[in-house]
């Protein structure tokens, strides 16, 4: 009987301050992004898809090396060398990636692939809408990734100095 009367005054006070949270947030601006309608803002760090880059002059960064290949933990790129000429020079050193695929199904976004690549070649950039009506269009070709904006036009960097140092208890 005690226990009912308890919960006959705790309950209602439980209600209102649930409300009182609702109430809080009902005239604040939404955090919600009405995408694709509105571009989407992202923070500089976010990794989507990948860009092959190109030096300032134009030739190719990627020299076919396949470290990306080899410290990428799902296996989903695939690189075959070829030797530069001088004929038909693609980048400075001896080789360049005749072929560089990305399979983007199997792509957990780690990073890796970037952090081992020696020349800065592939990046990860900001790109997330990557949904495909055919499951092989998933497959990057190496022209898609040289040619891809490296920030499309729907998505807006933010600039909040998120990760400036702080005070916290362990700096003194
Ligand atoms: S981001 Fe990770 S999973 Fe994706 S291609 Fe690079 S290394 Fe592989
Ligand atoms: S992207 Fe970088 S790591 Fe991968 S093959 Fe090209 S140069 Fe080597």
């Amino acid at each position: 009987m005690l226990n009912e009367l308890k919960e006959m005054v705790t309950g209602p006070i439980e209600v209102a301050k649930a409300m009182g949270v609702t109430l809080q947030r009902l005239f604040r601006k939404p955090v919600t992004c009405q995408f694709p309608d509105e571009p989407a803002q992202l923070f500089p760090r976010f990794r989507g898809r990948h860009i092959l880059q190109r030096y300032e002059n134009g030739l190719e960064r990627c020299i076919g090396c396949s470290l990306c290949a080899a410290a990428c933990p799902t296996d989903c790129i695939y690189v075959e060398a070829s030797e530069n000429t001088d004929d038909d020079r693609r980048s400075p050193g001896e080789r360049y990636a005749k072929v560089y695929e990305i399979n983007m199904l199997r792509c957990i976004f780690c990073g890796y692939c970037a952090e081992a690549c020696p020349t800065e070649a592939i990046v990860l950039k900001h790109d997330f809408a990557l949904a495909e009506y055919d499951r092989w269009d998933a497959i990057y070709t190496k022209e898609r990734l040289l040619t891809s904006p490296a920030t499309p036009d729907y998505i807006i960097l933010r600039n909040d100095q998120v990760f400036e140092d702080k005070p916290t208890w362990s700096i003194k």
